[in-house]
């Protein structure tokens, strides 16, 4: 055979929060089954490789960030590809194949990745391989396992294009050898590597992972075959499937428990975003009523004594701790309710096979266990398919053993997508459904994410209430159901609303001696950088607020700003202001009746407001939605929008909500331009680039 198949290919991953370098990571491993090489390095790296000289196909694995842009990691690399200087074939030796990753829910899905792609084709780069774009939010493995799956055969291909480039340059025997061979190397190879596709996707597994396992043990699948599936039973055909599961992650984690003195570290040392402050909550008010659908609470925090700055409009975050019960359960299923007060030393094992194993920032050097599983891991994250596989191996009983390889596998992706991943399943969830799986602690740490403060928008003007730092949000509830029995609150929500119970709840133990309300609890903030939502510069220029729900918030600071603004200068020029609010029913979930002083007092000029659960007896029908109102003052919209060059800011729920909105204004921009619906997304596009349309939108 003429072509060297242990080939080396570039592999270069642009990752945020992991997900990027876990799937390089998973490139990596496949590739050595593959008999190639993958010379990986994030994309930071750039005194690693060089794609001015780079002959080898380049592979590049790229997540998006914040509104569209691509990771920190990838800042310096995007600034130099965008270098203007650069000529039109700069890159015409390269070829590359790009996986993006990102989430359909924001409005720049995957631009990290689109903006790579689209400047290497500018400067002459050809790709090798479809750019593959997935989704988080359908889950990313709906793309990610195919682009890999077909990246082997591309990439031999790609090889071999080189090397009949290679060929054709070199002088000497042009003309005998590679012209005639090569049609015949692209055939026996194509064939080959199909072939070796499916031979060596189980070479590197461990025998017992090679799965032409017609089911043996079918206990299990016998009685569940006539059954519906569910998270622990699979049915025809997937559980009668030879099934293809992803190579076993390895291990590279070395726990050691050590003893029970000494002091754990505050948990604000594990930010690394900036200073953190620990700030004592001073009110606690429920916005709505008993029986509300959801329960919205505003606290106040006391920021007086403290550095901490923030202009209306800013987020900030607030560092949170796991339910309390779920360590302790998820000790107890370990089987390390004993542990928990151990000192846990976390080192990297020796001779591991992860490429580029480190301690994990967020693990200290020395910490007890329980303050891991408190503060350091998300426990409640849904396992992603790597870390099902690596449970494969400490459960013992073989029907379970055989349904998590299913939920793995690449035949069992519908399964995983409606079992675990739309179900939310996390960790504990699978450790009582698959009671004989026990994994050690140091799984966790390697398959489990780290526990992410929680952001909220701050609800206050630090001008109208200095020292003080409002927020509002609802209390997240998860009802119970099949896989999990016991219903769950949020993990930052449910946390907050028993820190507050006190203050919301007051019994005589926590009035003070005058009768009021007090509270010693504190929770540690860090201010959340970036934000380019605020009021416009000029008060004169008007502006629109759409905020239904608790996306009111950061629009509560904007009006006690601009009222105190208004009081101490009454020569100034205001312009028109315009807040659009929703709610379910008028007396359970209005969150600030105090809307209407804003509208007396003349900080607001129009307050639009409406119900989405309330029939009305008119003949007309009321509009339900904020994008139903905004439809109604359609002219006002275009006015504000494009002749007075006003500001349009929408905040809250971004699946049901911000494209509504989104969706109306470019119905509204179409009417009022007299344009089609592409004109006038260009123009939405337009606005948005200008930061006069601004979105503060969460899930
Ligand atoms: P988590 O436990 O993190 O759960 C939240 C999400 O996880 C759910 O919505 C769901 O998608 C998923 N989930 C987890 N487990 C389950 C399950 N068992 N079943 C179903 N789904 C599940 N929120 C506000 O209320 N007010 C604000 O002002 C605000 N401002 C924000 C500003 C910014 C810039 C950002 C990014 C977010 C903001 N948020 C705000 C959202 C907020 O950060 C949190 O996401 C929210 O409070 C929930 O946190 P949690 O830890 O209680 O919920």
């Amino acid at each position: 055979m003429c072509c060297d198949l242990k080939r080396r290919f570039l592999l270069l991953y642009a990752t945020q929060k992991g997900q990027a370098k876990a799937i390089a990571e998973e490139i990596w491993q496949q590739a050595g089954a593959h008999g190639l090489e993958a010379d990986m390095h994030c994309i930071s790296e750039m005194d690693k490789y060089n794609l001015e000289t780079e002959k080898d196909p380049v592979v590049i694995v790229i997540s998006t960030t914040g509104t569209g842009d691509p990771p920190d990691t990838a800042r310096n690399f995007v600034k130099k590809l965008q270098d203007t200087t650069l000529p039109p074939g700069h890159f015409a030796h390269l070829q590359y194949g790009l996986l993006g990753l990102g989430d359909s829910e924001y409005t720049f899905f995957c631009n990290g990745g689109k903006t790579v792609d689209k400047r290497l084709q500018e400067l002459g780069a050809q790709r090798f391989y479809d750019t593959g774009l997935a989704d988080d939010c359908v889950g990313l493995e709906l793309v990610v396992d195919p682009w890999i799956d077909g990246l082997w055969l591309a990439l031999k291909e790609a090889f071999l294009l080189q090397k009949k480039k290679e060929d054709m340059s070199s002088v000497v025997d042009a003309v005998s050898s590679s012209a005639c061979a090569a049609p015949h190397i692209v055939h026996e190879l194509n064939l080959s590597s199909r072939l070796q596709n499916v031979k060596l996707e189980d070479e590197g597994v461990r025998s017992s992972d090679v799965l032409s396992q017609k089911l043996v043990d079918v206990n299990l699948a016998a009685s569940a075959r006539d059954a519906e599936p569910s998270l622990v039973h699979s049915v025809p055909p997937l559980s009668q499937s030879t099934l293809n599961i992803p190579a076993l992650p390895p291990e590279y984690i070395e726990v050691q428990f050590q003893d029970t003195h000494g002091e754990n570290p505050h948990p604000s040392s594990l930010i690394s975003e900036g200073m953190t402050f620990e700030v004592p909550v001073t009110k606690a008010i429920q916005l709505t009523r008993e029986d509300a659908i959801k329960t919205a609470l505003l606290l106040e925090l006391d920021i007086a004594d403290t550095v901490f700055d923030y202009q209306p409009g800013d987020a900030f975050c607030v560092i949170c701790p796991n339910n309390i019960n779920e360590v302790e359960e998820l000790l107890h299923v370990l089987g390390l309710s004993e542990k928990g007060e151990y000192f846990v030393s976390v080192d990297i094992k020796q001779g591991t096979k992860k490429k580029g194993a480190a301690h994990p920032q967020h693990i200290p050097e020395r910490s007890t266990l329980k303050f891991i599983l408190t503060w350091c891991l998300e426990i409640r994250a849904i396992p992603k398919k790597a870390f099902l596989r690596a449970l494969v191996e400490c459960t013992s009983d073989v029907g379970e053993k055989r349904r998590l390889q299913e939920l793995c596998s690449r035949q069992g992706t519908s399964d995983y997508a409606r079992f675990v991943r739309d179900s939310n399943v996390c960790l504990l969830d699978l450790l009582h459904a698959f009671p004989s799986c026990k994994p050690s602690f140091n799984l966790l740490i390697e398959h489990l994410p780290r526990l992410q403060a929680r952001s909220y928008s701050v609800s206050s003007s630090n001008l109208c209430q200095p020292g003080k730092l409002c927020f509002v949000f609802n209390i997240v509830e998860f009802p119970a159901c099949p896989t999990r029995p016991i219903a769950r609150k949020g993990v930052c929500t449910g946390w907050l609303a028993e820190l507050v119970a006190p203050l919301l709840h007051p019994n005589k133990n926590t009035l003070d001696t005058k009768g009021g309300r007090s509270s010693t609890e504190k929770v540690s903030i860090f201010a959340r950088p970036n934000n380019t939502f605020h009021l416009p510069a000029d008060p004169s220029v008007p502006f629109m607020m759409v905020g239904p729900g608790t996306g009111i918030a950061p629009f509560i600071g904007f009006l006690q700003h601009r009222q105190k603004l208004r009081e101490e200068h009454p020569d100034w020029e205001f312009g028109e202001t315009w807040l659009f609010f929703g709610c379910r029913h008028r007396d359970r979930d209005y969150l600030f009746k105090q809307l209407r002083c804003f509208l007396e007092n003349g900080t607001l000029t129009h307050l639009k407001v409406c119900f989405s659960r309330e029939s009305s007896a008119a003949e007309v029908a009321t509009p339900k939605y904020v994008q139903d109102v905004l439809r109604l003052y359609a002219k006002e919209v275009a006015r504000v929008l494009l002749k007075e060059r006003g500001y349009f800011y929408v905040c809250g729920d971004k699946k049901h909500m911000a494209d509504g909105v989104s969706d109306a204004v470019v119905e509204i921009l179409s009417m009022e331009m007299e344009a089609d619906k592409l004109e006038a997304m260009k123009m939405l596009a337009v606005l948005r680039e200008a930061k006069r349309y601004l979105q503060d939108v969460w899930s």
